[in-house]
């Protein structure tokens, strides 16, 4: 069994180090994490420079391997020219802060674990819903717990999946129910916070994500509001298949 994992806060993050000892004994295990905190870089690969890796012992663990790009990058170098050998399963977070949602398109978490899919590899995309660390170790427990299961179940073996797990914060969190949930929407983020530089130019500050807009039953927002484990099956096709048919009305040409 060999497993590769990766995140998107940086590699001094306390959720992969959490991650990493939580899934000791399950095989051989490969770190490639970035050097900076890379939250909300969604897919991005660097195409502009050339990538370097440094390797590092971070809260004891042996052996992380730090990658001045993306998440995407850390996966895509992994297993494109670093690796001896495929792994078996990717593995990404645990992430500061909820993927649910709109999330899953601007996450770094999410990218990793998908850079993996991408490559025909199981991933399994993990996060805190709350930011904060809170109950670190419960959550990668119950990390741990899903993974063991998923290779009980003969899933590897059955081709990739794509999976995005997002944990309340909570001491009991790995004896909650789980549910397998379809991700909600937000609402638009909040505006730009516009300041004013030493210069007197005016700089911007990206604002929250918005509050969770559709969040009914079925959601992952609405499980993790209900103190659940949120467990959300991702494909990569952005079509809208319904759309198609309307749009060949509009603009088909033969
Ligand atoms: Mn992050």
């Amino acid at each position: 069994m060999r497993i590769l994992i990766a995140n998107d806060d940086g590699y001094l993050a306390p959720g992969i180090a959490a991650l990493v000892r939580a899934c000791d004994g399950l095989g051989h295990i490969d770190v490639y994490a970035p050097e900076q905190n890379a939250s909300g870089t969604s897919n991005a690969l660097t195409l502009t420079r050339p990538l370097s890796i440094f390797q590092a012992k971070v809260e004891g663990v042996q052996g992380f391997n730090v990658v001045n790009g993306t998440p995407s990058d850390c996966v895509h170098v992994a297993l494109t020219g670093v690796l001896a050998q495929k792994p078996d399963l990717v593995l990404s977070g645990i992430n500061n802060g909820a993927n649910m949602g709109d999330d899953t398109l601007y996450s770094g978490t999410v990218a990793a674990a998908m850079e993996g899919f991408l490559f025909g590899i199981p991933a399994i995309a993990f996060s805190q819903a709350e930011k904060g660390w809170a109950h670190l170790d419960a959550a990668a427990a119950a990390a741990r717990a899903i993974v063991d299961e998923v290779i009980a179940s003969g899933a590897l073996q059955r081709g990739p999946f794509l999976l995005n797990v997002n944990f309340p914060n909570r001491a009991d969190v790995a004896a909650r129910p789980r549910a397998v949930t379809r991700l909600g929407r937000r609402h638009s983020s909040e505006p730009v916070i516009q300041q004013t530089n030493p210069r007197g130019e005016p700089i911007y500050w990206i604002g929250p994500a918005g509050d969770a807009r559709e969040a009914g039953q079925g959601t992952d927002f609405h499980a993790v509001a209900q103190g659940c484990v949120s467990i959300t099956p991702l494909q990569v096709d952005l079509t809208d298949h319904a759309g198609r048919a309307v749009w060949a009305s509009r603009l088909g040409r033969a």
